[in-house]
């Protein structure tokens, strides 16, 4: 028998220095790892079972919606990158250029896709003609590149990967309902998958994506109080349509420009999920976005054999339920993969012993507690019973990190009628601070400056009354602010 791994490796604790766990835990946890290309990740295959889950998640409701998925160029032609001025500006410092093909200088850059718009809606001004070929509603998931010059794994770097959809309408009523659509679409998955509770609205003017008309937002907030923008959802009206020249002719027979949308989440994702459940241990994973949900380890001591077939025809009877690792590797103790598969946030863990063999039952170790302290909560739980009992434990574990997040954003959500306030706001509690705005830009200046976070989102539901925290009059929104990732 090979040597056995004894010693777990060790993470930062979380509240000491937020952003050393951060990184930590994203690399011991292997989700992801730093290459020889600077501010590009390579992403590994446990965290890659994360994207795919939320791939597989999603492709299934944008099917259900009526979406296709297409593929289009990496390469945007200048050109056409500088056809929509606003867009154009917005992305024109992250843009990676190719320049030469072999040894033979282009007669015209080429754009690495920062977002591919200026190369859809030309396609798009070619197969529409009438108002028969509207709606296209299609998406396509690939990888952009965003020249950053701070990176942090997940959370920012040069390529990520993402879909993008692109759709195309008759009006811009069925344009806008697209955007909510897809708005809510996310943010089931961030609240009912990931366990995240979200903030939506839109965005104000100074937060708008390039050429959009309104961008439609989810905003979570992360344990130490910081926003982070979850997925967004833009309503492109017909910019893009003009600068493309992308037209049909209606059934009155008017030629008309059309309305499009296009709306992304990304591998940004991930990162959220690591800041958001995490603990001193590692990672924390909802069940529902887990890659393995329980994990088997085998206790080994006189009676391998019998502990072995045990662990694996529970392996095989829990697997037709729910996704379950069997860790029976004789390299590493068992205490080894306890703090492993801790540190990856796999929700449960059973344990099966001699002991346990002979008492029929199995020791049962939830990842986190019902308070979500990150204590060990051991019970046993007789073999035939196993499924049953993991099974309620994986739904309330989803439900419990829900739930503490909400408590989490709730308690940390203020409401402040001066900008004073929002200051101090922002010390005693940091998290969203909420209040009334006159829409102006210099006011949201003044706030920006004297606080240091940016407007996060503007709630679509609530009206406000009263008046402007900075100017005194009459407000028109409510804006949520916070300091960002
Ligand atoms: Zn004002």
């Amino acid at each position: 028998m090979a040597t056995q791994r004894d010693t777990a490796p060790q993470i930062p604790k979380r509240d000491t220095d937020f952003s050393e766990w951060y990184t930590a835990v994203a690399l011991r946890a292997e989700l992801a790892d730093y290459t020889p290309v600077r501010g590009f990740m390579a992403i590994r295959p446990y965290g890659y079972a994360l994207w795919e889950g939320i791939q597989t998640w999603l492709d299934r409701k944008f099917k259900e919606t009526g979406h296709v998925n297409a593929y289009f160029p990496l390469l945007v032609p200048e050109s056409y990158l500088q056809k929509e001025a606003e867009h154009v500006e917005g992305f024109a410092p992250q843009v990676a250029w190719v320049t030469h093909g072999g040894d033979e200088k282009l007669s015209e850059r080429l754009a690495i896709r920062p977002t591919s718009e200026a190369i859809i809606l030309p396609m798009y001004a070619k197969w529409i003609q009438s108002y028969r070929d509207l709606p296209i509603l299609l998406l396509q998931w690939n990888s952009v590149v965003r020249w950053e010059k701070a990176t942090r794994l997940f959370l920012r770097t040069a390529e990520f990967l993402w879909h993008e959809g692109h759709t195309a309408h008759r009006t811009s009523e069925e344009a806008d309902a697209e955007c909510r659509l897809i708005l809510n679409i996310y943010r089931e998955l961030l609240e009912d998958v990931l366990a995240i509770p979200v903030l939506t609205g839109i965005k104000p003017p100074s937060e708008r994506f390039a050429g959009a008309d309104t961008t439609y937002t989810l905003e979570a907030l992360m344990p130490d109080g910081q926003a982070i923008q979850a997925g967004t959802s833009h309503f492109l009206g017909q910019n893009f349509a003009k600068a493309f020249g992308v037209k049909f002719l209606d059934s009155d027979n008017v030629e008309k420009y059309i309305w499009s949308t296009s709306w992304a989440v990304t591998t940004r994702l991930i990162g959220t999920l690591i800041l958001a459940h995490g603990d001193d241990k590692g990672l924390v994973l909802p069940p529902r976005i887990a890659p393995h949900q329980v994990v088997i380890v085998p206790i080994l001591g006189k009676d391998d054999g019998a502990v072995l077939a045990a662990s694996r025809e529970l392996a095989k009877t829990l697997g037709a339920h729910v996704r379950v690792k069997l860790d029976d590797r004789d390299t590493y103790t068992p205490g080894w993969k306890f703090n492993e598969w801790e540190l990856r946030g796999v929700p449960v863990r059973l344990e099966i012993g001699p002991r346990d063999l002979a008492a029929r039952q199995v020791t049962l170790v939830r990842r986190i507690d019902a308070r979500g302290s990150g204590r060990v909560a051991k019970q046993t739980v007789p073999i035939d019973q196993v499924t049953a009992v993991v099974e309620k434990i994986l739904a309330d574990l989803q439900a419990e990190l829900l739930a503490r997040g909400t408590a989490f954003r709730d308690s940390h959500t203020t409401t402040a009628e001066t900008v004073d306030a929002m200051v101090k706001a922002l010390q005693d509690t940091p998290g969203f601070v909420k209040v009334r705005w006159c829409e102006s830009p210099e006011c949201e200046q003044t706030i920006r400056t004297k606080t240091g976070a940016s407007p996060r989102v503007i709630p679509l539901e609530e009206r406000a009354s009263g008046s402007c925290a900075v100017c005194g009059r009459p407000a028109k929104v409510w804006v949520y602010y916070a300091r960002a990732y």
